[in-house]
């Protein structure tokens, strides 16, 4: 008998379990819509051409392996936090933001949750219902406790504007408010800009800390800076805040696990002393991060050239997901006769389209047409090609009514 008999087995991952289900599909049409990963037009994986050149660049010059320093590549560092605050921000040149370079996005976060529990005791982090599956156990593993605010309104599939300002208002002050940077996940529903407005006025006022999860940069809109204005526009009233950074999907790096996580302090001490504490965390979880990712991100940020090719396949990717989006809303809206307004998916941004299907109709989804997606009603347009829109379309339709 085993000394692991206790050990339960764990359920699948919800997102990561539907590519396993999506894999022993035999039928032709099977479409996966579940990992919120890029393919191309014939949905295959993509790597960018400036990585390639990157990466050939760092064999060219025989980089070596050496271990990083705890808080990973200072070039790597530098850039990543110019990318997304603005090269020439005040809270650059004044010395006060604490980054340090993490796993992705996923191990960022994670980097905060622990300096949230050990010097937040108590404060609670609230997060958008619905949000990233991961962003709960990612809390929970952190012993920090979380809570929700109202953020998606099922009736007009669109943004509980209301709802998530007064749930802010009645949090217990200084509350971290985990936020999207830009193209939510799942909903793909963004605050407008006076919207920010008045969120950032609320947190303001109850002295909450703002916390941006940014895994999308340039790749919601096509453009680095303006996915980036949410985030600007609260440094810029001075407000100490937290980001986490991915290069997942904007570089299509995801196995190599390379982000950031910054903390914009109001004093340059504040951010050392951050920092230091930061390092402290990592050192014996992972002890010090990968350099390949982080090489990559340096070479194509840090080259003029390289940037300029980045943006354009960026635009590039961010436009077939457009494509493909509008050319969804044209099939649904010709192909479906109850009156249904589809105008929402338009309206959505990013990688994600939430659909409003609940989990009977995404099981029909699934079990009648081979289309995998999470149960939540969320698909990924970016495995979605203009060859099977109008086959989506149907199923769609099918899986409502
Ligand atoms: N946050 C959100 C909202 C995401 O959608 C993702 C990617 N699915 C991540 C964080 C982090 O992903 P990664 O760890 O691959 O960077």
């Amino acid at each position: 008998v085993s000394r692991f008999e206790h050990v339960k087995m764990a359920p699948p991952d919800p997102i990561l379990g539907v590519s396993e289900a999506f894999r022993a599909d035999t039928d032709e049409m099977k479409l996966n819509l579940g990992v919120g990963a890029y393919r191309t037009e014939e949905l295959q994986p993509y790597v960018l051409q400036v990585v390639k050149k990157a990466e050939n660049l760092m064999l060219e010059r025989g980089d070596n392996k050496e271990y990083l320093p705890i808080e990973g590549l200072a070039a790597f560092n530098k850039v990543t936090a110019e990318l997304l605050f603005g090269a020439d921000n005040p809270v650059i040149k004044e010395g006060r933001v604490a980054t340090v370079q993490g796993l992705s996005g996923t191990g960022s976060l994670r980097l905060a949750g622990a300096l949230i529990e050990r010097y937040f005791s108590g404060a609670k982090v609230l997060i958008s219902s619905p949000t990233w599956g991961n962003h709960k156990n990612i809390f929970n593993d952190s012993n920090v406790p979380w809570g929700e605010y109202r953020y998606y309104d099922p009736k007009t599939v669109g943004l509980d504007f209301d709802g998530m300002i007064s749930d802010l208002k009645v949090a217990a002050d200084g509350s971290f408010i985990l936020l999207h940077g830009c193209a939510h996940n799942p909903t793909g529903i963004d605050p407008t800009p006076e919207q920010w407005e008045k969120i950032a006025d609320v947190i303001q006022e109850k002295n909450h800390i703002p916390f941006f999860d940014v895994a999308y940069q340039g790749f919601a809109s096509g453009s680095l800076d303006e996915d980036a204005s949410s985030v600007r526009m609260f440094v810029a009233r001075g407000m100490e805040v937290l980001v986490a950074q991915s290069y997942s999907k904007n570089l299509g790096l995801y196995s190599e696990r390379i982000g950031a996580m910054n903390v914009v302090c109001s004093s340059p001490d504040a951010a050392t002393r951050v920092k230091s504490q930061l390092k402290r965390i990592a050192r014996p979880m992972y002890s010090n991060p990968p350099i390949h990712g982080a090489r990559i991100v340096a070479n194509v940020v840090g080259d003029p050239v390289l940037f300029n090719e980045w943006k354009e396949e960026m635009e590039l990717m961010a436009g077939r997901i457009k494509t493909v989006r509008q050319k969804l809303f044209d099939s649904l809206s010709t192909k479906d006769k109850s009156g249904k307004d589809w105008s929402f998916i338009l309206k959505q941004i990013g990688m994600f389209s939430f659909t409003g299907l609940n989990k009977a109709q995404s099981d029909n989804m699934t079990d009648k047409w081979h289309v995998y997606m999470t149960k939540d009603g969320r698909i990924s347009l970016a495995g979605l090609n203009l060859a099977k829109c109008e086959y989506l379309a149907d199923a769609i339709i099918d899986s409502f009514h």
